[in-house]
């Protein structure tokens, strides 16, 4: 490790960001560890400008700690509809629940405290420590892992233990020696690995921008710069197919409760048959009482069948996750009536109050495109 460039890179960095670094982010500058843990969670896997327009939000709806621990599991996913990964909405609110119960409303400012409240990684314990309490603790995020593999040379794959335990080395070795400028440090670093040391244009590159770690940094120095981090070869994500029934009655709509550890945990979402290995060209139609069981397993097939007599092919829905790809095929239903159910999953939503349940983008999308409720019924 070069000692040079471990004794300057934190003064070289903050340096950096005060010429080129983000300003005037609205969670930036705070102090509050509420509005920290907030914004970092969103953050996670959203891009900066939704968070520009969704975070204040969020905030205003539930502006502390207490309030959010407070609200319904439903209002909070409502209010996240479109942001994605669900589990961080569900663990937002878990871990509301647990600041309020265990630390009498305060986040602890130990970040090892900190990463064992739900939802809370070691990255995102140290990002909270630093902004709210400027503890000298290091952030390992994957933009931070692909600077240090870059400046160090670090080979072999990111998701490697050895590898990964190395990086967090490096990156407590590097940390500033004043606690008061870890808040400007964590925020230089994140900002430097989102505009300047890019995955594929990093400054040095490109030769628009000076990159103040040229001389030390290995992966330039020794032309590896594209190559590092090594990359691990991704298999092909699996597809699946599956059939959502699409049922109205008057100007109400059948909805499903997902279960709280599938994917779009604890939103509300149209009635679907069990995800299987895509086929293609796809099976011929099933039959509407095969339909029925098949997403109504619970509920008797007849009863249903005296309520809904025809059955129509809708639209195939494509959505791609992070690991899976899903192929929704879409069936329309009229029932005669709103039949009532003793499972509390299944509820019949009138349209104008659709905005107030969370739904899976894909299925918001789905119900403007058919004009069965208009853009604002579903505005929460
Ligand atoms: S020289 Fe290039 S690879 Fe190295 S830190 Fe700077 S931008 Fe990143």
């Amino acid at each position: 490790m070069s000692k040079a460039l471990t004794t300057t890179f934190s003064e070289k960095l903050i340096a950096w960001h005060a010429r080129s670094g983000r300003s005037g982010l609205p969670w930036q500058g705070n102090r509050d560890a509420y509005a920290v843990w907030v914004s970092e969670i969103m953050l996670q896997q959203t891009q900066v400008a939704t968070v520009l327009e969704r975070y204040p939000r969020f905030m205003k709806r539930f502006p502390t700690v207490k309030k959010l621990a407070a609200a319904q599991l439903d209002e909070v996913l409502a209010e996240w509809a479109g942001l994605g990964y669900y589990s961080r909405a569900r663990n937002l609110h878990a871990c509301a629940q647990q600041v309020m119960q265990e630390f009498a409303g305060q986040f602890p400012s130990d970040p090892i405290l900190l990463e064992e409240l739900k939802g809370i990684g070691r990255s995102t314990a140290g990002a909270i420590a630093a902004f709210a309490f400027h503890e000298r603790a290091p952030i390992l995020d994957a933009n931070v892992k692909r600077i240090l593999a870059r400046l160090f040379s670090v080979e072999g794959a990111l998701q490697d233990k050895v590898v990964n335990d190395h990086l967090w080395k490096l990156a407590s070795k590097l940390l500033p020696s004043k606690p008061q400028d870890m808040p400007v440090y964590t925020q230089a670093l994140m900002d430097f690995g989102a505009t300047w040391c890019t995955a594929r244009k990093p400054v040095c590159l490109s030769g628009e921008k000076k990159c103040p770690f040229e001389k030390d940094c290995q992966a330039n120095l020794s032309n590896q710069v594209l190559s590092l981090p090594h990359k691990t070869v991704k298999a092909k994500s699996p597809e699946f197919d599956c059939d959502m029934l699409l049922m109205r009655s008057g100007n109400a709509i059948l909805l499903q409760k997902r279960p709280s550890k599938a994917i779009w945990g604890g939103l509300w979402s149209l009635p679907e048959s069990v995800w299987v290995a895509k086929s293609t060209p796809r099976k011929q139609a099933p039959s509407l009482k095969r339909l029925l069981v098949a997403a109504l397993p619970d509920e008797s097939p007849a009863v249903w069948l005296k309520v809904c007599k025809t059955v129509k092919a809708g639209p195939q829905i494509k959505h791609v996750f992070t690991h899976r790809r899903l192929w929704m095929q879409i069936w329309e239903l009229n029932a005669t009536k709103c039949l009532e159910s003793e499972n509390t999953h299944l509820k019949w939503v009138p349209l104008n109050q659709l905005g107030r349940y969370g739904l899976p983008q894909p299925i918001k999308i789905l119900l403007q495109g058919l004009s069965l409720a208009r853009g604002d019924d579903l505005k929460n």
